[in-house]
């Protein structure tokens, strides 16, 4: 059945649409430069085979020239299919490298029973892939989040964190010595999950250390889908908010000088509106009549969140 679908007009169309969308991104935030060797986080979910995938398309028709190794690290959970990796790797005859580092004891050992155990681990995790990067000489750690994680960690930082803050598409890592790229960063999870499929990548489960989800993603996952479900749109006008940001119209001093704000002739770009009513958009006037039930109903899901 999925070569039918392979072939298929739509799966091209899919198929496209995630290049498309990739190929921008890198190009928006020059993730990949001449001579990069980008090494290929791949952990066996959907979106890391995907991104892999996308990066190996990319290589063959861009005009700049890079190298690729794909890298898993193999945490020891219990019943981790080791083969599976590399007779995918073997089959698409790339370079790769799987990193045995068994965190998953020392997980064990210090978090204790009941407790959510992925906070250390995912460091554990992240100090092992930092230093693999300088190991294999990588200019370049590329990381598979999507759209979606984007705008999830958004909120789960204006939510938990008190930060309008989310996952850039590109960054210097927290120890100071990888860049580390999302060439995803603009595709939507729902592409990524129909193409895996289409696809047939084999996919590896995330849960095989038995540690519960998280619940507060989960929880503003549903949150969104929700919301995309009643207000076809939202999901994709937050996110050009994110690429639309006005300093001057927040409230932090540190991105905008409110000290030594001046009157200026000509009037201010982004609008002098301060005894207007709140705009509404034309394309979102669909949403008016739900906006005091929405809000009622925000207001309900961030006590159920908490
Ligand atoms: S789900 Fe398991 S493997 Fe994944 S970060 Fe959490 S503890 Fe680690």
């Amino acid at each position: 059945m999925s070569v039918n679908i392979k072939n298929s007009s739509s799966f091209n169309k899919l198929q496209k649409r995630i290049r498309r969308e990739a190929g921008k991104a890198v190009i928006d935030f020059n993730m990949i430069e001449e001579g990069d060797h980008i090494m290929v986080c791949l952990s066996g979910g959907k979106d890391s085979y995907a991104m892999l995938d996308t990066l190996l398309y990319l290589q063959k028709v861009a005009p700049i020239s890079f190298t690729l190794v794909a890298v898993n690290l193999d945490q020891k959970q219990p019943g981790f299919p080791e083969e599976v990796l590399p007779n995918y790797l073997q089959g698409l005859g790339i370079d790769y490298k799987i990193v045995e580092e068994d965190t998953y004891t020392i997980v064990k050992d210090k978090i204790p029973e009941g407790k959510t155990t992925c906070s250390l681990c995912s460091r554990l995790r992240r100090g092992i892939l930092y230093r693999v990067a300088q190991e294999l000489g990588a200019t370049k750690i590329a990381l598979g989040h999507h759209r979606d994680d984007i705008l999830e960690t958004l909120f789960l930082n204006m939510f938990y964190g008190g930060k309008l803050k989310s996952m850039p598409p590109k960054l210097v890592s927290d120890d100071g010595s990888n860049i580390v790229i999302r060439p995803l960063a603009y595709c939507k999870e729902s592409d990524i999950e129909k193409y895996a499929r289409h696809m047939a990548f084999p996919i590896i489960p995330c849960n095989l250390c038995g540690s519960q989800e998280n619940l507060q993603r989960k929880n503003i996952k549903l949150m969104l889908q929700d919301w995309q479900k009643r207000f076809p749109g939202r999901i994709e006008s937050m996110f050009t908010a994110l690429q639309n940001i006005a300093p001057s119209h927040l409230l932090d001093k540190s991105l905008y000088d409110f000290s030594d704000l001046r009157t200026k002739e000509g009037g201010e770009s982004q609008g002098d509106t301060a005894f207007d009513p709140i705009d509404i958009p034309l394309s979102f006037n669909n949403e008016q009549q739900g906006i005091e039930d929405m809000e009622s109903q925000e207001s309900i899901a961030i006590v159920e969140l908490k």
